[in-house]
């Protein structure tokens, strides 16, 4: 263990980046990201109702070069576009769609309840009355594909944008819809969409469906180059085959410290025997962010493998990752984790839903927590979280 840093004044000044955050779901937060001590956030789309949102957001404060020193003072976020996992039951995915230039047809009445029957789980062969009501109840279910095609859109105008949130869940259910007493207490500040106050259904989204949605996203960010922020609840196993499905064939080549030698030496000896380098789009995406990430240690290790040609960053927030506890004692369980991460992959991030001086908050104290643990001095663990987060956004070339 390192000196404990609590006592140190916080380094703000190196440049503090949230690698995932959800300020659109309180758009009357946003005027407060300017006056934020950390520099930029990556703030996610999520589901309908925000896509636009991170949009407008982009429009005014969108970071316009991957050097930080060119900013102006309103550039401040990085937007990500992407569908998650607990709104994946509201797509319906049907291939032919993708030459129709994808027009958002919803489904409605039977159609709907036959998708949402599909998509499911528990699976039922007999709805009851129930079912059918709280099924008709729900959103009308509209194309993935042509939400892929405004994803790619939007992916085209903003550069710098990336692909977020996706990703699998295996334990969230599908909340009830509205009863208007509850939907009279609700508070207008917030996004809609979100769970709120709803109670739970029985239902889930079956991972097949989930799977379907959340490859589709990462081939379109292998396709335009883009890193991709990802959740997983209790999925991890499936998480890493899902994108190991996407890279096999494309692995690195690794070579044992004699083979370098032997390289080396043949290089020297000839000139042509430059492996081939791979060119085009690969069809993997080229980095990824494992955010809040929930797995165990050792579900970590497979990413540490060197063949697997995706740069993997894991991000932590004190929000998920230590229950909210700011300045509280650090578990030895978060302790094991962190030790398991090298030090190139790590990332920050508040997963917070309002911008300002909480996020701020918890930047730090989930920062102070990682230099605790990897022995770091503040302002060495801050720059070296500062250069992971801006070769996660940009890529290596900035
Ligand atoms: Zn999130």
């Amino acid at each position: 263990m390192a000196d404990d840093t609590s006592q140190e004044p916080f380094p703000w000044h190196l440049g503090v980046y949230d690698a995932h955050c959800h300020p659109t779901d309180t758009m009357s937060s946003i005027p407060f990201i300017q006056k934020m001590k950390a520099r930029a956030l990556t703030v996610m789309a999520t589901r309908l109702q925000d896509q636009e949102l991170v949009s407008s957001v982009a429009d005014k404060h969108g970071i316009k070069s991957a050097s930080p020193a060119e900013w102006e003072e309103e550039e401040c976020i990085v937007p990500c576009f992407g569908w998650h996992p607990w709104f994946s039951h509201q797509m319906y995915i049907e291939e032919e769609e993708a030459e129709q230039g994808g027009e958002r047809k919803k489904l409605e009445g039977e159609e709907k309840v036959k998708h949402y029957q599909s998509v499911l789980q528990p699976s039922k062969t007999e709805l009851t009355e129930e079912d059918r009501r709280m099924f008709l109840s729900w959103p009308d279910p509209t194309s993935f594909v042509a939400f892929l095609s405004e994803t790619r859109q939007n992916l085209q105008k903003y550069p710098l944008a990336l692909v977020g949130e996706i990703g699998l869940d295996r334990s969230f259910r599908i909340p009830e819809a509205w009863n208007p007493d509850l939907e009279q207490q609700r508070n207008d500040e917030l996004t809609p969409g979100g769970r709120e106050g709803r109670r739970l259904s029985p239902y889930r989204v079956d991972l097949k469906h989930q799977k379907k949605i959340v490859k589709m996203q990462l081939q379109l960010a292998a396709e335009l180059g883009r890193a991709v922020s990802v959740h997983g609840v209790q999925a991890h196993g499936l998480v890493f085959d899902t994108l190991k499905e996407l890279y096999e064939g494309h692995e690195r080549k690794v070579l044992s410290r004699k083979q370098q030698k032997k390289q080396a030496r043949d290089q020297k000896n000839e000139t042509d025997v430059h492996e081939k380098q791979e060119s085009g789009p690969m069809p993997y995406p080229p980095r990824i962010c494992l955010h809040s990430y929930s797995g165990n240690p050792s579900n970590f290790k497979q990413y540490l493998n060197p063949a697997i040609p995706v740069e993997i960053f894991a991000s932590f927030s004190t929000a998920i990752n230590l229950s909210d506890a700011v300045g509280e004692v650090t578990p030895r369980s978060f302790e094991d984790m962190i030790e398991v991460v090298p030090h190139h992959m790590l990332l920050v991030e508040s997963d917070l839903h309002i911008a300002g001086d909480r996020m701020d908050t918890h930047l730090e104290d989930i920062v102070r927590r990682i230099c605790n643990v990897k022995a770091w001095k503040l302002e060495e663990g801050v720059r070296i979280l500062g250069d992971n987060w801006r070769r996660f956004a940009f890529g290596k070339k900035t």
